[in-house]
């Protein structure tokens, strides 16, 4: 587990600035929820904490390490995405046991770790099967159990849910929330679904047009929003 600090961070592509000078402090073990509309820079946020964006300008460390110039598998963090990326040719077994295979760990131990997800994550009965066999939710899960062998101190989210129904969309939340629950990783978590963010963070953190508009836990961003784009963003009661 770590912190993140995103300090007077900035982004640029060509001569359009579309971050606007972020700073955020995420304690250690928190649940955090970046939300907002469609373009405001979530993704670009979450990839620069990701090292799979280059920052213009600021600063941004993990467990208190500046990892501005940390190539992304140095820093730590395991990132979950919205189109699952899994590997197609490969078994559940091997796409979880993929970066462990890349690192020479040993056998017995990688088969350890794999089960041990495959257990948290309700996967045990599928590890043979490929990605295509699988329904949607059972695909996020493998995402899922493919970021936490790998013991990260940071898992980064970004619309891990939007792909699917909105049944199972309901049903991952809350598989998502035990799961932070029990390894209590410290987690940036992004969405545009306003339901998703009030029901998962412990703060949440909205974004509009690359600037921050409002940090606070979800009851007090919705009882108290900041501004008018807050409220109607939020839905508070008017
Ligand atoms: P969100 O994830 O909130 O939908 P993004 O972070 O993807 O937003 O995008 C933020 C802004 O940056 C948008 O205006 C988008 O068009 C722009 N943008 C994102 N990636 C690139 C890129 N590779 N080149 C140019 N502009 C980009
Ligand atoms: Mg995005």
């Amino acid at each position: 587990m770590a912190s993140v600090t995103v300090k007077d961070i900035r982004k640029t592509y060509g001569d359009l600035e579309v971050i606007h000078g972020l700073n955020l402090e995420i304690e250690d073990g928190a649940f955090v929820v970046l939300l907002g509309p469609s373009g405001c820079g979530k993704s670009t946020l979450l990839r620069m904490i990701a090292g799979l964006e280059p920052i213009t300008h600021g600063e941004i460390s993990i467990g208190g390490q500046v990892v501005n110039d940390l190539h992304p598998k140095d820093r730590n963090i395991a990132m979950v995405f919205q189109n699952y990326a899994l590997y197609a040719h490969m078994k559940v077994f091997e796409n979880m046991a993929f970066s462990m295979r890349l690192k020479k760990t040993p056998q017995a131990e990688i088969e350890k770790k794999v089960n041990w997800a495959a257990e948290i994550l309700n996967l045990v009965p599928y590890l043979n099967r490929q990605p295509k066999q699988l329904s949607g939710g059972q695909r996020q899960r493998v995402a899922m159990g493919r970021a936490i062998v790998r013991n990260p101190q940071v898992f980064l989210f970004d619309e891990p849910l939007s792909n699917l129904d909105a049944k199972l969309r309901v049903q991952m939340r809350t598989e998502i929330k035990e799961l932070h629950q029990r390894l209590k990783t410290t987690t940036v978590y992004v969405t545009h679904d306003q339901i998703e963010a009030m029901t998962m963070a412990d703060r949440i953190v909205i974004l509009r047009d690359g600037y921050i508009e409002q940090i606070g836990a979800p009851m007090e961003v919705y009882n108290r929003p900041a501004n008018l784009f807050v409220a109607e963003f939020i839905g508070s009661p008017g």
